[in-house]
């Protein structure tokens, strides 16, 4: 197999080369990556990648272009789709044209290590591609081994970056756009504005409406409401977002619900819900997790639930009687992570 692996940065290759070397596979590592900016930044990165392959012995071909402008204009006009129009889509076009000129009949991409990225949609792109292009798409799902990889790129002292890349990602990286302060009182986090609050809420049902914008069948609400505690977070009386949390062990919690009523959405209400039922399980609790759609991985992961569980495939369709859209997105699988609650 001659296979071309488009690499995004040194630390998310460790993993995806030690991997394909168990295979007995040896790709040739592709840098094409004009979403990474400001230049210093993408420098480093660039370098980073050149000096480590060099180390390992696999041949590393640099495609140097910082595109800083086409970028900005490319997805000036729709910001929030900016992955998906354009930054995914033009670095693996480019990577199955270059295997396509010199020879390659293999394809894959580092994307699919980071559990940052939307990997559903940069798996369908590559088969899309890979059949535009008649060379083979090879898939394996990289994720499993983010954190053993992570590990080992910090051993091996590599410049580990700390945004996606674009000039966006560093905005909402660095910018903390959530208007609420919070402050820690008994090790249980309330939010610091006095007119808010976090109240158990012990009628359930009332709440059934708002549920079902985040879950839209009655009958999948009611397998886990039951057994759930769930909790409002108010200013003064009114209701701002409601959240549903399962004991699913003795040590172990499941967020099956979280959504805030329209009118508060978007000003990190629901982050400052979950930040305080957080704090507060952690005295009994080590871990919480959460099914999520691909849509709202970015969300949950910033969050702190950055450990890849699993997938279950197809979840949305065998479960739920109606088509469930998530935005733009046909909801197919319900992609699980979770989060350390004991974690710093
Ligand atoms: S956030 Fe990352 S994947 Fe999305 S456009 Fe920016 S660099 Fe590309």
């Amino acid at each position: 197999m001659k296979l071309l692996m488009h690499a995004c940065c040194a630390p998310c290759s460790v993993y995806c080369i030690d991997e394909l070397r168990k295979e007995n596979i040896e790709p040739t590592i592709y840098w094409y990556n004009p979403n990474i900016h400001p230049y210093k930044e993408y420098e480093a990165r660039r370098d980073c990648l050149k000096e480590y392959t060099q180390k390992i012995g696999l041949e590393c071909i640099i495609e140097d272009e910082y595109g800083l402008d086409e970028f900005c204009k490319s997805v000036a006009n729709n910001l929030n789709s900016r992955c998906v129009d354009y930054c995914y889509p033009v670095r693996m076009r480019k990577t199955f044209e270059y295997a396509k000129e010199h020879g390659f009949n293999s394809v894959t991409t580092t994307l699919l290590y980071s559990i940052y990225q939307k990997h559903d949609f940069i798996k369908k792109l590559c088969k899309d591609l890979s059949e535009e292009f008649g060379i083979e798409f090879l898939y394996r799902d990289f994720r499993y081994g983010f954190w053993k990889g992570h590990e080992k790129a910090k051993e091996e002292g590599l410049y580990m970056q700390k945004y996606c890349g674009c000039v966006f990602s560093e905005e909402m990286r660095y910018y903390n756009r959530n208007p609420i302060q919070t402050s820690n009182t008994n090790g249980y986090e309330i939010p610091k504005e006095p007119r808010m609050q976090v109240k158990k809420i012990e009628n359930k049902e009332d709440y059934i409406d708002l549920l079902l914008e985040a879950d839209p069948s009655k009958d999948m609400i009611h397998k886990y409401l039951n057994d759930s505690d769930v909790y409002a977070l108010k200013k003064e009386d009114e209701l701002i977002s409601i959240a549903v949390i399962l004991p699913i062990s003795r040590k172990t919690l499941e967020l099956k619900n979280i959504v805030t009523k329209e009118n508060y959405r978007n000003k990190g209400y629901a982050k400052t819900l979950l930040k305080s039922l957080c704090g507060n399980y952690k005295q009994k609790y080590d871990r919480m997790l959460v099914g999520t759609t691909e849509n709202n991985i970015p969300f949950y992961v910033k969050q702190g639930f950055d450990k890849y569980e699993k997938t279950i495939k197809n979840f949305f369709i065998d479960n739920y009687k109606e088509e469930i859209k998530d935005g733009e997105l046909t909801c197919t699988d319900l992609i699980y992570y979770s989060k350390d609650l004991k974690k710093k």
